[in-house]
């Protein structure tokens, strides 16, 4: 494995949180969203923080720092992934929290929004350190996580092996099999067919429901994505199965670019070999990671870390078309750059809800212990993120706005039924 650190962001001083308000102001104006409804949503449910301390495999005990914020319960039980990178801290969790509400009120999903985290390198961790470090995590959060309460799943820096430990963890306190207690988990545990590809899929999806709105060909279109893990590498594949030619791709270790087009199964091939990481891929130029993103093409694909599309980079940015794969790429300074040149922006909460729409496919699957095929869940996911974009793209109209804005519009229009339905003490 590599080792350099999984970082979440390049920009630490910038609060994500505050980018998060910034938008849901823009929105709430725009809308006349009621100040109070407007004042429940600033303020998180639940903030914990807790401190995990592991024996690591040099006998030594580490203590780690563990998060999970709950933003929102007003449309259903909380639903958010936990991420392992040495950034997170309470401020990006709490973004990523309220991103989650706002994702799954878009994908008209009954949940409300969450995410977890904890301050670690998996990446420099032996597998039974992370074993015990993920179990330890589930421990400590066991009186938040609940089947009907707050439900994880997997992001940056974890996936269907950690999601088996943590809910090994939890059926052990509860003493039950309650699988839907989390979700994005191995098929074998009562995983989805089609969790893993989901979210690179929902990509996909709004990729071409754009173009069709751009009158763009597919099969005319280049495409530029930043990342190449779960998100990354699985939004490559489908877009290049779909046509599109990938020019660009990189990851924390390497970026490459290649005008005819690069082979995304070569890449896939020899990621799999190689660590999952592209360093020392043959099959394009290799270029500085700062060129990638602002490079010739018409769709790009951010599907790494939050902030990398900011005020020094924007003005340079070729692609006609952004699509959010990664949470917050986006800082608010660079969408008024990015409006202003015309770029199309799909933006996160619309744009990566694929994997969140699939995590509830696999919660309905769990409750219902019958299981879908494959094509089923892709079909009930294409359609689902479709009527999204359709609303997202009228409220553009509607409003006069930026697809982000619109989106915060769609998801506030439904938080705000929550909100008043449900009422205060
Ligand atoms: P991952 O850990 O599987 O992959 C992250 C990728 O980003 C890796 O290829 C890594 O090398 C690359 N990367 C890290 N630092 C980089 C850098 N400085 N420059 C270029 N590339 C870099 O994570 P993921 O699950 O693919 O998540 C990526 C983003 O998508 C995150 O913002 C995450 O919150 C978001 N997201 C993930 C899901 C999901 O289902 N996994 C769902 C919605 C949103």
């Amino acid at each position: 494995m590599s080792n350099t650190p999984i970082n979440s962001t390049n920009t630490n001083d910038v609060s994500m949180f505050d980018s998060v308000l910034a938008r849901l102001d823009e929105a709430a104006k725009l809308m006349n969203l009621s100040p109070e409804v407007s004042e429940v949503l600033r303020s998180p449910v639940k903030q914990i923080k807790v401190s995990l301390p592991v024996s690591m495999d040099n006998g030594k005990i580490q203590v780690f720092k563990g998060y999970r914020t709950v933003h929102s319960t007003h449309l259903g039980p909380s639903k958010g992934g936990i991420r392992y990178a040495m950034d997170v801290n309470a401020d990006e969790v709490m973004a990523l929290a309220a991103w989650m509400s706002f994702k799954c009120a878009v994908a008209n999903l009954p949940y409300g929004g969450a995410k977890g985290g904890i301050k670690c390198d998996p990446r420099s961790m032996s597998v039974g350190e992370l074993e015990r470090l993920s179990r330890a995590y589930a421990q400590s959060m066991k009186d938040v996580f609940g089947v009907n309460k707050d439900i994880p799943a997997p992001d940056m820096g974890t996936s269907g092996r950690e999601m088996a430990w943590i809910l090994d963890e939890l059926n052990k306190v509860t003493g039950e099999d309650s699988p839907g207690i989390i979700t994005g988990k191995p098929i074998a545990l009562g995983g989805s067919l089609g969790r893993d590809a989901a979210t690179g899929r929902g990509v996909m999806v709004n990729t071409f429901a754009a173009l069709k709105k751009m009158n763009l060909d597919p099969k005319n279109v280049t495409a530029v994505v930043q990342g190449f893990g779960n998100v990354g590498s699985h939004a490559a594949r489908l877009l290049s199965e779909k046509g599109i030619k990938i020019v660009g791709i990189g990851d924390h270790t390497a970026s490459f670019y290649n005008e005819n087009g690069i082979d995304i199964a070569a890449a896939l091939a020899y990621a799999e070999k190689n660590n999952r990481i592209l360093k020392g891929f043959n099959g394009a130029t290799e270029i500085k990671s700062s060129e990638l993103l602002i490079c010739k093409c018409d769709v790009l694909v951010p599907a790494a870390l939050q902030n990398v599309i900011n005020e020094e980079n924007a003005h340079k940015i070729q692609a006609k078309l952004i699509v959010e794969g990664a949470n917050g790429p986006t800082m608010p300074k660079a969408d008024t750059i990015l409006n202003d040149k015309n770029i199309i922006c799909v933006p996160d909460i619309l744009a990566n809800s694929g994997g969140v729409t699939v995590s509830y496919f696999e919660w309905v699957q769990n409750k219902a212990g019958y299981y879908w095929t494959e094509e089923e869940v892709n079909t009930k996911h294409d359609f689902k993120m479709e009527i999204a974009f359709e609303a997202v793209w009228n409220n553009v109209a509607k409003y006069k706005t930026s697809m982000r804005i619109a989106a915060y519009i769609t998801a506030l229009q439904k938080l705000e039924q929550g909100v008043k339905l449900k009422g205060a003490y």
